[in-house]
């Protein structure tokens, strides 16, 4: 019988036929069929079953790892199957879906600083490595050094990929996160493919593709993608093996992502985008036609509530929409566009409920038509329980609203929000007569970090 680990690898690729791709011709791996959805799976399992081998890790014995979510979901599935405890030190960026399943599949996830660098105690490697320290029986599995990440890839990824594609590739387009992907397939290929060119693509902000291109380490910035980009250059990655690096804003990669599932029906995460942005700018510069590869690392599945989410790409400033410089620049979700949270006053407090936790609000406009006739929050809520707990969610919305409303013009100073919040009022934004949404605190201040950004 096949079991789950036996699902690790032997990934099919597709060939992409809709985006431009200049003479080329561009094939993508779908690492994103491993049984966690990444291709983490095989060196996940690859250096478990090192660790087992030389010993290192024994029976009732607990896994530890410094991950940006995809290794420690191959080390919990691994890991789980095979009776370890696994600990996860996660930077807090990560998408919460990843967290999420790493926490489904019995392992402990401790979050931690993503704005920290090397050497800080709270740095993911570094916290990683001392709660290592104080656990009995715990292992580092520390895959920036650990050799059978890359042997994973250069025993598995890369004779799998050169066969699929019948012994003829002349690029490989890969990103870097712990450089288990470039190395491993690099070193195959340049012993039994030597006309393959590795090619990096690297998020801005990376210290990667700069260094690869001027041979200077820049101060690395920030970026959004997940898995690659780095701050350091790991030991795992060989970077002799590149031959050309690409910077890829997250603005672009984010867009090839969602262009990628619109156009070509594949479902990939961020750095799959940046692979693709790449992986075309590499395809269109060539003059003879060649043939390129590109993996699809993980599926789309674990970013919907980023790559995938309008709202998130608004508060990004990553949606076209003229600004302003006004208020209206802070409605994230508008009534207008149809995407504005709300309820009707004739609906029940179990649909308030439903709504203000699904989109995880405290407070609801109430609408009818495209006018505001009142808001509903947690204290109305609450109110209605304490007064009559059995009756209080069939009760109408239009009984326990608030209706007396002070609005705020959608043209005004962003400035001018600071009196409404200092009342501890939201702010209700209105396009001359039209209700256009709600803007919050939280929108005030993402609207400042992304202008500091
Ligand atoms: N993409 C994603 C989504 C990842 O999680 C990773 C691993 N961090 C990679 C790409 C890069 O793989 P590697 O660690 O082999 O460099």
């Amino acid at each position: 019988m096949t079991s789950q680990l036996d699902l690790i690898g032997n990934t099919p690729i597709i060939e992409v036929t809709r985006l431009d791709r200049g003479p080329c011709r561009l094939f993508l791996k779908l690492e994103s069929q491993n049984p966690s959805g990444s291709i983490k799976d095989r060196p996940a399992r690859a250096m478990i079953e090192a660790a087992e081998a030389d010993g290192r890790l024994k029976a009732g014995g607990t896994i530890v790892e410094a991950t940006a979510g995809n290794t420690g979901l191959g080390l919990a599935l691994v890991g789980g199957q095979k009776g370890y405890r696994t600990v996860l030190v996660v930077p807090d960026k990560m998408a919460r879906e990843k967290v999420l399943h790493a926490r489904a599949l019995g392992a402990q996830v401790i979050i931690t600083r993503s704005d920290v660098g090397k050497g800080h105690p709270d740095y993911y490697q570094d916290l990683a490595q001392a709660i290592t320290t104080r656990t009995k029986g715990a292992i580092f599995i520390n895959q920036f050094e650990n050799p059978a990440n890359p042997l994973a890839h250069e025993q598995s990824t890369a004779p799998e990929l050169l066969r699929q594609m019948g012994g003829d590739v002349d690029a490989i387009v890969v990103g870097v996160g712990s450089g288990g992907t470039l190395t491993g397939v690099g070193r195959f290929m340049k012993r039994a493919s030597p006309k393959t060119q590795m090619i990096l693509a690297d998020p801005v902000g990376s210290v990667l593709a700069p260094y690869v291109n001027s041979g200077e380490m820049i101060e690395a910035g920030s970026w959004t993608v997940e898995g690659i980009g780095e701050d350091f250059v790991p030991p795992n990655a060989d970077l002799s093996l590149v031959r050309a690096a690409y910077s890829v804003t997250d603005q672009e990669s984010f867009a090839a992502a969602r262009d990628l599932l619109l156009r070509e029906g594949v479902f990939a995460g961020s750095s799959s985008g940046t692979l693709l942005v790449a992986a075309l700018r590499y395809c269109k510069q060539q003059s003879a036609p060649k043939r390129v590869v590109s993996f699809v690392c993980d599926s789309g599945a674990k970013y919907l509530s980023k790559v995938f989410n309008d709202a998130f790409l608004a508060q990004e400033g990553w949606i076209e929409r003229t600004r302003s410089g006004t208020v209206r620049d802070l409605v994230i979700n508008r009534h207008t566009e149809g995407s504005a949270i709300e309820v009707r006053p004739q609906d029940n407090l179990r649909t308030v409920f439903a709504r203000m936790r699904a989109a995880d609000v405290s407070q609801l406009p109430v609408v009818e038509a495209d006018r505001i006739v009142g808001l509903v929050d947690e204290s109305d809520l609450l109110g209605a329980l304490l007064t009559d707990e059995a009756h209080a969610f069939t009760r109408s919305v239009k009984d326990v609203m608030v209706t007396r409303l002070e609005t705020i013009s959608a043209d005004a100073p962003i400035k001018d929000l600071v009196p409404l919040f200092s009342k501890d009022y939201v702010a209700i934004v209105m396009d001359g007569t039209r209700f256009l949404g709600l803007v919050t605190r939280i929108d005030l201040i993402n609207h400042f970090r992304v202008k500091l950004q």
